[in-house]
């Protein structure tokens, strides 16, 4: 399309983004009846899961493990008829104890995680006695200025045990602790019903069969709404009666609905009129602290599966392997601050993860950087502390005819591809119910 002015109200909703929320949320509208177009800045639907070709194998570089204790994930696969794919179960374990390199087995190391993740998680469920109605949660509300750092330094813990809890909630935030949200931990963990064990299995056990990608095109496949690809979002104008949305090269769309489920992080690019309340313009300006790093690569030999969480600090600071194969085998590491190490990197990461498993021998490696791409800006959102009660609401109270929707604003899973589906979900019915409700109440006059 060129740089031009496109038609106007054509359509009953607008949908700003094509990641999981986005098609979600057009699916449902567009079910419904509703005239749909999903605007969106890539050239390919997604966003923060991706599943590319790199290093010889389809590779999730974003989004991967889903988890039937994410009830709106595990609907759409039931709904499509799509499957898991188990990632391996690690025969060994590295960790790094404080002081020094460990090695044992898988469940040495679980153990050794157990009693301060115990510790930590023993108020989840009063905390949120509700896990997908936080914001019902006053106890929440009262604990949401606590940082995750100080909550662990009061725990009885020992030196071991304060490294490696640090460094697994490092790995969770994929990013720095300091402004971190004892309710973000919290939350996570009374989802998986208050066992973090559970909780650990749902980051990291289970795949899409077929990739996200497989997921993905099912509910595109499923949707008749009208995709814009290329479509930098930059304004919006707003009112009570509806909206209109333009983008960097001046096409402009208006509609009585507008979604938008720009990551928070990238919230800033877009300008509103009337300006984004401060509670919202706040949490835009601050961001999420998911501004961490996920890297393949491969190293020498075919290793059995394999796990290792080094110090809170390194740059990569666990590492999964993924697949052996051809001599080699595919590990992903993760790390807190992307800005401390690039993709490519090889010499670093064989570095850091001889500090664990000796005379490895890194071969390739790739990823990419989703803090330094414009359209994302961070990974996963975690919250910093006061976002649950101060910006949370503000941003599901949506803006005039603007409601926002995404993983950052989940309600249940936040951060997590279940979550972006929630809020899609919730966002769609919002919508709906306001479209609906006039006839409703005129139906119920005659
Ligand atoms: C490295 C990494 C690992 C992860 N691991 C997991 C995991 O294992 N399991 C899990 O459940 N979740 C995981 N996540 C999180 C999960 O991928 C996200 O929470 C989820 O995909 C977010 O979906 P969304 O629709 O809310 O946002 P996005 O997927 O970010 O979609 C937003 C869309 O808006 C578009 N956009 C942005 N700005 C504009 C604009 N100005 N105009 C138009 N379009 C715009 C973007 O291009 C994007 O397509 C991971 C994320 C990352 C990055």
């Amino acid at each position: 399309m060129n740089a031009e002015a496109v038609s106007t109200s054509e359509y009953d909703v607008i949908v700003v983004g094509s990641g999981f929320a986005g098609l979600t949320a057009a699916r449902e509208l567009a079910h419904s009846g509703r005239r749909v177009v999903v605007l969106e800045a890539r050239d390919r639907i997604g966003g923060r899961t991706w599943l590319d070709q790199r290093m010889g194998l389809p590779l999730e570089l974003g989004g991967t493990w889903v988890h039937w204790v994410q009830p709106h994930v595990w609907s759409e696969l039931r709904r499509y008829g799509i499957g898991l794919s188990p990632s391996p179960a690690p025969e060994n374990a590295y960790w790094w104890d404080g002081e020094r390199a460990a090695v044992g087995t898988p469940s040495a190391l679980l153990e050794l995680l157990d009693r301060p993740n115990e510790l930590l998680a023993a108020r989840s469920r009063n905390v949120f006695p509700h896990p997908f109605a936080p914001l019902d949660s006053e106890m929440a509300r009262s604990v949401d200025e606590v940082s995750l750092l100080d909550h662990l330094d009061r725990l009885p813990l020992s030196a071991t045990e304060r490294a490696l809890l640090e460094s697994f909630w490092t790995l969770n935030f994929n990013g720095r602790l300091d402004d971190a949200a004892y309710t973000q931990a919290l939350r996570w963990i009374a989802l998986a019903n208050g066992d973090w064990k559970v909780m650990f299995e749902a980051c990291a056990t289970y795949k899409i069969a077929g990739g996200t990608a497989a997921l993905l095109e099912a509910i595109r496949r499923d949707t008749a709404a009208e995709f814009v690809f290329g479509a930098d979002i930059r304004s919006v104008s707003a009112s009570p009666e509806g909206a209109s949305v333009e983008t960097s090269d001046g096409r402009s769309w208006d509609a009585p609905d507008v979604i938008v489920t720009v990551p928070l992080h990238a919230l800033h690019r877009v300008s509103f009129t009337p300006a984004l309340p401060p509670a919202v313009a706040d949490a835009t300006a601050a961001g999420q602290l998911g501004l961490g790093t996920k890297i393949w690569f491969t190293i020498a030999g075919e290793q059995r599966p394999f796990v290792a969480l080094g110090a809170a600090d390194w740059p990569l600071n666990f590492f999964q392997s993924e697949y052996a194969k051809d001599g080699t085998t595919f590990v992903i590491g993760f790390g807190r601050d992307a800005s401390v190490i690039a993709p490519d990197d090889r010499s670093a990461i064989q570095e850091i993860l001889r500090r664990l498993v000796p005379d490895v021998e890194v071969l390739d490696s790739a990823g990419h950087d989703w803090v330094a791409d414009d359209f994302a800006q961070e990974t996963w959102p975690m919250h910093r502390r006061g976002f649950l009660s101060r910006s949370l609401p503000a941003l599901r109270a949506g803006h005039g005819a603007v409601r926002f929707a995404g993983s950052d604003v989940a309600e249940g899973w936040g951060g997590f591809i279940d979550g972006a589906i929630e809020s899609g979900l919730t966002a769609a019915r919002d919508v709906l119910s306001r479209i609906d409700a006039p006839r409703e109440a005129l139906a119920a006059t005659t």
